[in-house]
């Protein structure tokens, strides 16, 4: 179905002429994210853009990004850099908007001054603009007006006072750009924080007023700091998209957490990977009460897509981590990538993933004071070591089965429970109490090495 719709615009002073604007649209799902550029892409708003951009990929429809940066001073370049790139590194792409076009630009409010123009002229001719004090004022209805929104329901409202859409300074003021720009980017769903719940009445009114068709709205819960005293500020830590990429977080994951605050898939999971998040993206899952953020669970989140991650995916990521802790590892050696892939399941994290793996690398790796005190707690571990030892230089077997094995037969002569020798082993081989499984990892790493680090540890260890 297609509905269509014209305004006349009122002949203009110069005599060009009527314009007649035509404005069609299709059954297509149109959504905009609109920021106005402040040097910070605050979780908050790129949440409001992730859920324009699944709302797009769920309805087949269009994503466009608009940057709303009437306010000149504070829109630079970088400001507007920091969101985009947040934007590309968290995987959303936008169909129409900088650096990509579209048939509906351009998409810099700062280089739309001609159509606002063009726009107030149509209010002015149906008597709905007038001046006062040097500003433009917008005439309200006096009408009630039922906001039919798809998260909060109906909210009906009058709007009082006329109110300004041009300053007297000659700038338009953001809801009259932001509504002219909807009806001109033939946006369908207006999906935004519910900071601009009481901003809507304005924004029906003005819809209304340009006899244009009204875009569905739906207003997503706030985020709330995590003791739930307020909303998140950019003051806050975790705040800022940007810190997670500091942090080396997965952007899958972060976007994934982003998704899980104000949207609930009802099927009691939490972990999903995106085609699953796009297929079941809709308002109906989108929670009415605020969200509260919680940096743990981010963190979890992270843990939980870097163990699930691809292997050869991870093992790129892990040799980043190395090489910035000055560890260069070469992938194509078998020994690495088998390194690697027994830290997987035990990652928490990238930012503090090379510490925890570099003893595979090294022959002289640092022997953790804590972990010594925890291993050597109880028992007698020199003297179970120095068994170990004894036993490696013997066998050659060093596959799981075969080491459970002489080291269960080993333990029964010495009339110990095998589980004495493991804390010591595990400190002997990698200097830290806790790490990859005990015997596939002696079983990467070899019969010669685990000899030589054994005897390394009985030497030094004992001093
Ligand atoms: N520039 C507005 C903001 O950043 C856009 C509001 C809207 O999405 O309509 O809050």
């Amino acid at each position: 179905m297609l509905f269509s719709f014209s305004v006349k615009l009122a002949e203009s002073k110069t005599g060009s002429g009527s314009v007649f604007l035509r404005i069609k649209m299709s059954e297509e799902v149109r959504v905009r994210f609109a920021p106005s550029p402040t040097g910070f892409f605050h979780i908050g708003s790129a949440r409001t853009a992730l859920f324009n951009w699944l709302y797009a990929k769920h309805t087949g429809g269009k994503f466009i990004l608009r940057i709303e940066d009437t306010d000149k001073e504070r829109n630079t370049q970088e400001s507007l850099d920091v969101i985009m790139d947040g934007m590309k590194w968290l995987g959303m792409d936008w169909d129409e908007g900088p650096g990509v076009g579209g048939n509906y630009g351009p998409y810099y409010q700062s280089q739309r001054d001609d159509i606002y123009r063009q726009y107030l002229e149509i209010l002015r001719s149906k008597g709905r603009a007038y001046d006062k004090d040097g500003a433009v004022f917008f005439k309200v209805s006096g009408q009630k007006q039922v906001l039919h929104d798809a998260v909060y329901g109906d909210v009906e409202r009058l709007e009082e006072k006329d109110f300004p859409i041009f300053r007297s300074n000659g700038t338009p003021v953001f809801h009259f750009v932001n509504v002219v720009d909807d009806i001109c980017m033939r946006i369908t769903n207006v999906i935004r924080g519910q900071d601009h719940l009481t901003n809507t009445n304005k924004h029906i009114e003005l819809f209304k007023a340009f006899d244009a068709p009204m875009p569905k709205f739906a207003h997503i819960p706030l985020i709330l700091k995590s003791d739930g005293k307020g909303k998140m500020s950019k003051r806050d830590r975790g705040a800022l998209v940007e810190e997670y990429r500091q942090k080396n977080f997965l952007p899958e994951a972060v976007r994934n957490y982003l998704c899980m605050l104000g949207w609930n898939p009802k099927n009691d999971r939490e972990i999903m990977g995106l085609p699953e998040i796009v297929e079941l993206f809709d308002f109906g899952g989108i929670v009415k009460s605020n969200a509260r953020f919680d940096e743990r669970k981010m963190a979890h989140f992270n843990t939980e897509h870097l163990r699930a991650l691809e292997p050869d995916k991870f093992c790129q990521l892990a040799q980043a981590a190395l090489a910035e802790a000055g560890i260069g590892v070469d992938l194509s050696d078998p020994y690495t990538k088998a390194a690697l892939l027994l830290c997987q399941p035990k990652v928490t994290d990238m930012e503090n993933f090379a510490p925890l793996a570099s003893f595979f690398f090294s022959e002289d790796f640092p022997y953790d004071q804590l972990s010594k005190e925890k291993t050597f707690r109880k028992g007698d571990p020199m003297a179970r070591l120095a068994e170990l030892s004894e036993l490696f230089d013997k066998t050659d077997k060093f596959d799981v089965d075969s080491l459970h094995d002489s080291i269960g037969a080993l333990a029964e002569s010495r009339g110990v429970k095998p589980s004495e020798y493991f804390p010591i082993l595990r400190y002997s081989l990698t200097g830290l109490s806790g790490g990859p499984d005990l015997l596939p990892m002696l079983s990467v790493m070899g019969a010669q090495r685990v000899r030589t680090r054994t005897k390394r540890a009985l030497a030094e260890l004992s001093k």
